[in-house]
């Protein structure tokens, strides 16, 4: 049955999930706050760009994407870690040929938007969701010239992002969990120019200044730029706060991040003028009422340190479209068996994702940590996919983020057991352990 299904938010979420219900004939209409990425720069949009992985790239195969998606990436083969002095490691992130891809948000969603309105979407910008009526099922808008509109449909979708306004209607509701942690680290973006019109440092890696309780990151840009991200605390020292003059920037950057400071030019103009943003995990129950429903970060938006947030949106998307599959026309069935399979999934994904910043900005570096990861490559040659490393099961695979985060227990398990003992020991302990 052809039914009108209306979604909030045109950001990736929004505008992959308006072609997968598009393609089976539903007449979909997304309603954007802001006005058309398309007609030139809108601010507030977060990173500028994101590492698309196995995830996110199925989902876009499913709507036949993904090929047009790879042609906009840079594929990144492992981790670059730039100690204090400058020197360079590079950690690859899985086997040869398993990469993540650095891709422009904006690009990609101008991607998805272009498809969607391939595919019969009604995009309407400059459309702000105030809030849900829930027991008329209809939503109220402000539109372009400021009216508020009530909107009937029979299926409503919030993919509005993590301050989700559909979502604060639900939050109004008995029985609904709610629960929003910021981290005490904020971020702020900066960039490195070409360099006589090449990469500044090698392109195929995501690039890391592990600092034990900070840390930078850089990942490449098609126009051979790199977009850095200083994760950082708010307060403390040193802090953002700390930070309070040029002199201080300065110096900070020189005796932090010694061999990234001559590659930007322009610092201080761009430490001083960039924002700093909060990061902030968000979990709520239910993600249903009635045929209201929220996807993406409206329902579980988490911190960025495993570049899982928008391959774990994406990954609803499909989701939420195998169970349409077997479920087509019975609505109330489809929201509530989407829910209970997802959500355990997203929780998963959220604590794994907080857990990564500490191995990012921390441990990389540490001697343990890369003979751990040594072991596990050893592991994985042996018995295959029966033991995959936890990154690899999260990057690299479709494996349910709930799976990923058991068998990982299991596996820190066998490893603390097995401490101590030598690695041949060790290969042989493993018999008949690793399931
Ligand atoms: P959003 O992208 O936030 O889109 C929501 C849309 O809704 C926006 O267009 C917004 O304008 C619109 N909207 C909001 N309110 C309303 C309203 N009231 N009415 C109408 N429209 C509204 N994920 C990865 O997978 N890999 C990465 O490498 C990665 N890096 C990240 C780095 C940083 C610094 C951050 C902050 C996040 C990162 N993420 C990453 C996470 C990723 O950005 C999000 O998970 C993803 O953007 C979620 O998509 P969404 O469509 O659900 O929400």
């Amino acid at each position: 049955m052809r039914e009108k299904i209306v979604i909030t938010g045109a950001g990736l979420v929004g505008s992959l999930l308006s072609i997968f219900l598009a393609k089976r004939g539903h007449q979909v209409h997304i309603y954007e706050k802001r006005r058309d990425l398309r007609t030139g720069q809108v601010g507030g949009g977060r990173s500028i760009n994101l590492a698309l992985s196995d995830r996110g790239l199925k989902a876009l195969d499913l709507v036949g994407l993904k090929q047009k998606a790879l042609d906009q990436v840079i594929p990144m083969k492992g981790r670059m870690i730039h100690d204090m002095d400058g020197n360079l490691d590079l950690q690859p992130y899985g086997n040869k040929g398993q990469v993540i891809n650095s891709i422009s948000r904006e690009k990609l969603n101008i991607l998805l938007m272009n498809e969607a309105e391939m595919n019969g979407v009604l995009l309407h910008f400059n459309y702000k969701c105030e809030e849900a009526v829930l027991h008329e099922r209809k939503l109220v808008l402000v539109s372009p010239n400021g009216e508020k509109e009530k909107i009937k449909a029979d299926v409503f979708i919030g993919a509005d992002g993590a301050f989700s306004a559909l979502r604060g209607s639900l939050q109004k509701t008995d029985r609904f969990n709610y629960s929003q942690d910021y981290l005490e680290h904020g971020y702020k973006e900066l960039s490195i120019p070409p360099v006589n019109g090449d990469f500044a440092m090698d392109p195929n890696a995501l690039h890391i200044w592990p600092r034990k309780s900070f840390m930078l990151i850089a990942l490449p840009n098609l126009d051979k730029t790199f977009t850095c991200t200083l994760f950082f605390p708010f307060e403390g020292s040193p802090s953002f706060s700390e930070l309070d003059n040029d002199k201080k920037i300065r110096a900070f950057f020189g005796e932090t991040f010694p061999d990234a400071v001559p590659l930007m030019p322009d610092l201080l103009k761009q430490y001083n003028e960039n924002p700093t943003s909060s990061l902030v995990t968000v979990r709520c129950y239910p993600w249903v009422n009635d045929r209201f429903l929220l996807i993406g970060d409206a329902s579980h938006a988490i911190v960025p340190f495993y570049g899982q947030g928008m391959n774990a949106g994406f990954e609803d998307c499909t989701v939420l479209s195998e169970i349409i599959d077997t479920n087509e026309g019975d609505w109330d069935k489809i929201l509530s068996e989407f829910q209970e399979v997802r959500k355990k999934d997203a929780d998963a994904i959220a604590s794994l994702a907080l857990r990564n910043f500490i191995e990012m900005r921390d441990k990389v570096a540490d001697e343990n940590f890369l003979s751990r990861k040594k072991i596990e490559k050893e592991l994985h040659a042996k018995y295959g996919d029966r033991w995959l490393p936890l990154y690899s099961m999260v990057t690299f695979s479709d494996m349910p983020y709930s799976e990923a985060l058991r068998r990982a227990y299991i596996q820190d398990e066998i490893m603390a057991e097995m401490k101590g003992a030598s690695l041949n020991e060790l290969m042989e302990s493993y018999e008949g352990m690793v399931s």
